[in-house]
């Protein structure tokens, strides 16, 4: 006889596919969720309508599932080496958010995260409606993760967990049907400001409050146009998101390393020196890139980010390289990058 699915068992068949961490939390309309409306007036969204299309449904999750009644969150930790760190990463090798190094976390949590519904619509007596999602839909994952006690969201916007640090992927499963809810997630960041601090550009404006259009992993990934002057020379040489605010986080210090063969670093993405990513074909690229989170910048939005990065490095070898023609690497020849070239 199938017997009715409890927070329980949800939680051990979680870790049994692979998720660090999961929890539950009831899907009602926190306080914490009306800020984005504020913070799409600010303008801190930048290009990405899409923010304020799917601001609605972001209010609340009942506006995905209608009927709604649990969210169960889960946290993969990907974090697969040590801590990039200013002094270990010499000026000509480029930048790379340590989500990215790996498989696209998208298709590999989806997989995981659809597993789990399956086993629990064969598990549950009754029919429920559900939606899992990693990262794609109209929901403030971030909010749900902390009222499901995952952890919670810091000063620098990201979701920490106490033991695990920040380097977590979530994804989350709606549903209707009506599970025990964990405890919250107690905000753990004290008088520390470090994110703040760090920060090379500014972009947390305040605790929590990031103005997505100054930050790097908003310049070097969403936006798609030229990046604005002023801030390029902050960019350093970020070609690909950014860590910074992350980096320096206390509770990353000690973060423990995944053995999870999706997040370890591709060879040619685990700091590759600007010159040779420049010089790379754009076939050979595209290879290079296939299956992982870099394919959303697009390649000529990687190229205008190399660009840059070369600029801020002085390295001759690597300014000598924006110059050479190459009739493989069609990227580089728009006027967008075109520009940042020069
Ligand atoms: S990702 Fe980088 S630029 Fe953006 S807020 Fe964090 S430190 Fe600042
Ligand atoms: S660096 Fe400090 S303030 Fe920023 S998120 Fe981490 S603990 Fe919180």
């Amino acid at each position: 006889m199938i017997s009715a699915l409890t927070s329980g068992s949800i939680k051990a068949k979680a870790r049994e596919f692979g998720f660090d961490l999961c929890g539950i939390a009831p899907a009602e309309r926190f306080p914490e969720l009306a800020f984005l409306r504020e913070w799409i007036d600010r303008g801190y969204a930048g290009e990405m309508a899409y923010m304020a299309r799917t601001a609605d449904r972001r209010a609340d999750v009942r506006a995905v599932v209608p009927g709604a009644h649990s969210v169960i969150v889960t946290g993969t930790l990907y974090n697969t080496v040590p801590p990039y760190a200013d002094d270990e990463v010499p000026p000509t090798v480029a930048r790379i958010s340590r989500y990215a190094w790996g498989d696209d976390y998208h298709d590999v949590l989806k997989v995981r995260l659809d597993a789990l519904l399956a086993w629990m619509r064969a598990h549950s007596p009754e029919a429920f409606e559900a939606r899992a999602y990693v990262d794609t839909g109209p929901v403030q994952e971030r909010v749900y993760a902390q009222y499901a006690g995952l952890g919670w969201i810091g000063k620098n916007t990201c979701l920490i967990n106490p033991e695990l640090g920040s380097w977590l992927f979530l994804g989350e499963i709606i549903s209707t049907l009506p599970l025990e809810p964990d405890a919250p997630g107690l905000d753990q960041c004290g008088a520390c400001t470090r994110c703040l601090e760090a920060c090379p550009t500014g972009a947390l404006v305040d605790a929590g409050a990031l103005d997505a259009t100054c930050c790097i992993s908003y310049l070097t990934i969403e936006l798609r146009g030229g990046i604005p002057e002023p801030l390029r020379p902050a960019l350093g040489n970020h070609v690909y998101g950014c860590d910074i605010c992350q980096d320096v986080c206390p509770y990353n210090q000690a973060a423990p390393v995944s053995p999870d063969p999706a997040w370890q670093p591709r060879a040619g993405l685990h700091r590759p020196a600007l010159a040779a990513l420049w010089r790379r074909t754009d076939d050979d690229l595209r290879a290079l890139l296939k299956g992982s989170a870099m394919t959303r910048a697009k390649l000529t939005g990687l190229r205008r980010n190399v660009a840059i990065a070369i600029g801020n490095s002085g390295d001759r070898d690597a300014m000598a390289a924006l110059g050479e023609a190459g009739a493989d690497r069609p990227s580089v020849n728009g006027p967008m990058v075109r520009e940042h070239a020069r």
